[in-house]
């Protein structure tokens, strides 16, 4: 089964408000075997709902509204949708001591301007909402199926989990939609893509998409209209085809995150970290002690942004920094060493790089980043060309000394 979704609010167009609900609800439906195949946002205006919803329904039958439903006078999705079926709009008696009760609850007593609320297009469907005060309506008609739900998330997620999915796969026949991500790093999109070579037609049916992510790429693999016991095979042996043709870039799964991967090299082999940061400032740091329990290997790090801490905290000779510079793979060898021995770790780990937008040279360009790895019987430096933004670079150096150590980390006896 397919729906489209149109969302309404003014607030979504103007920015204001991050449209979540489509989101969820594309990721709820499809668990559930219902694909959403277009989406369309549209603002609190007559024409412009009653437009939307009345092209949806003619593409695909189906639409899930949300927004729209509450009591003031921008609230209007539901007479919109009711003229479009052409149906009248009725006081619905049940609805109103819904209404009244969840008032008496808090104190209240509702006026005239409620009763509007309690107003429902004729031959719809109920949905009771005990989250907030608009509830859910489901409207067949001539043009199709309508459901329309409130914009706030948490009585759109409820409402979604609680009546319309039942009720939608109540019409299915058992299948869902489901994916499986392989997460990789240290190689760019276009590169995997000759990785992968023909694993689009060896997984077909099922599809593979690329979303690269600011230092890593995902492969999401999905399974579409599958039984789910059949799904979950079939998504477990093209993951693990993708995995394996990614070879040692594919770092984990799903939410699998790379500095909780490192952690638990480092845990395997009883080793303890430190790093020292020049131009990520914290965010090597920041990303390790993000994960809960980082503490037995985290020891700790030096921000040593300016020359002079990086020779008196990290003992990096100045005239190291005056020959080689401070973007070098002399001194980021020795703000690794000068971190472990500072902090008495048996790792260090070090970011010396230009994020730009200025500092760059011919020889040293933005994006110039030297990553120093100390491990044991190990040392050394690599040097990466990042592109992007100050953020991205500085997000991307973190990203690949979490990388070039963890790739080094499993290469060691446990
Ligand atoms: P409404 O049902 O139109 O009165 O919306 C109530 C509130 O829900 C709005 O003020 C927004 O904060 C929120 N909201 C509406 N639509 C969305 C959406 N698509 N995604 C996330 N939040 C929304
Ligand atoms: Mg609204």
């Amino acid at each position: 089964m397919d729906v489209e979704l149109v969302t309404v609010g003014t607030e979504l167009l103007l920015g204001f408000t991050v449209d979540t609900n489509s989101a969820e609800i594309g990721r709820a439906l499809a668990a559930a075997g219902v694909r959403v195949v277009r989406r369309t946002a549209v603002g609190d205006d007559v024409t412009a709902i009653r437009t939307g919803v009345s092209d949806a329904l003619a593409r695909t039958g189906a639409v899930i509204t949300t927004g729209g439903l509450g009591p003031t006078a921008d609230d209007i999705t539901k007479s919109a949708v009711a003229a479009l079926f052409g149906v009248r709009l009725v006081f619905d008696a049940a609805v109103w001591t819904a209404l009244v009760e969840r008032f008496a609850r808090f104190g209240r007593v509702p006026t005239d301007n409620n009763r509007g609320q309690a107003e429902v297009p004729e031959g719809a469907g109920v949905l009771p909402n005990r989250w907030g005060t608009a509830p859910g309506l489901w409207l067949e008609g001539a043009p199709g199926l309508g459901i329309m739900l409130p914009g706030v998330p948490v009585e759109m997620r409820n409402l979604l989990q609680q009546s319309v999915i039942p009720r939608l796969t109540a019409h299915q026949s058992g299948t869902v939609i489901r994916s499986v991500t392989v997460r990789t790093t240290g190689i760019a999109e276009s590169t995997l893509a000759e990785r992968m070579g023909d694993l689009e037609t060896r997984i077909a049916p099922l599809t593979l998409a690329y979303l690269p992510g600011v230092g890593s790429v995902d492969l999401r693999l999905t399974a579409w209209g599958f039984a789910p016991a059949d799904a979950d095979a079939a998504l477990a042996a093209a993951a693990a085809l993708a995995a394996e043709r990614a070879g040692d870039h594919a770092y984990g799964r799903g939410e699998a995150d790379l500095a909780a991967s490192v952690l638990e090299e480092l845990r395997r082999r009883g080793l303890r970290i430190a790093v020292a940061e020049s131009c990520t400032g914290g965010l090597l740091g920041g990303r390790l002690t993000a994960v809960p329990g980082s503490s037995s290997q985290f020891l700790g790090g030096v921000i040593a942004y300016a020359n002079e801490t990086k020779q008196h905290l990290l003992g990096v000779p100045e005239s190291l920094l005056g020959e080689a510079g401070a973007v070098s793979e002399a001194v980021a060898v020795r703000m690794a060493v000068g971190a472990a021995r500072a902090l008495q770790a048996e790792v260090g780990v070090s970011i010396t790089g230009v994020a730009g937008p200025d500092g760059g040279s011919a020889a040293k360009p933005v994006g110039t980043v030297w990553i120093g790895l100390v491990l044991p019987g190990l040392e050394e430096a690599v040097l990466r060309t990042l592109v992007g933004t100050r953020d991205e670079v500085r997000g991307r150096a973190a990203q690949q000394a979490l990388y070039e150590l963890w790739r080094r980390l499993r290469s060691l006896p446990e």
